[in-house]
């Protein structure tokens, strides 16, 4: 998967920083599935490569920083 440089410029960052203007929010619903809301504060998803960015929480890994993920389980068919 090749995210896009606005993804790749947020890897890393602080949680101060914005969010870019193509993530859209995703809840756990989203996922399909509980997120440990003590390591992962907001999922989001970009919607012009695809990734996953989490906007981890202060007791996350790393704490308080953009980090890219996958989804924890792919599923087929994810878009409406
Ligand atoms: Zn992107």
């Amino acid at each position: 998967m090749h995210a896009c440089d606005l993804c790749h410029l947020l890897v890393g960052a602080p949680t101060t920083v914005e969010p870019h203007e193509n993530l859209a929010a995703s809840g756990a619903g989203a996922l399909g599935m509980d997120i440990n809301s003590r390591w992962v504060d907001r999922p989001w998803r970009c919607t012009v490569c695809g990734a996953w960015m989490f906007q981890n929480a202060a007791h996350g890994e790393p704490p308080n920083v953009w980090r890219m993920g996958r989804r924890p389980q792919d599923r087929p068919q994810e878009r409406t």
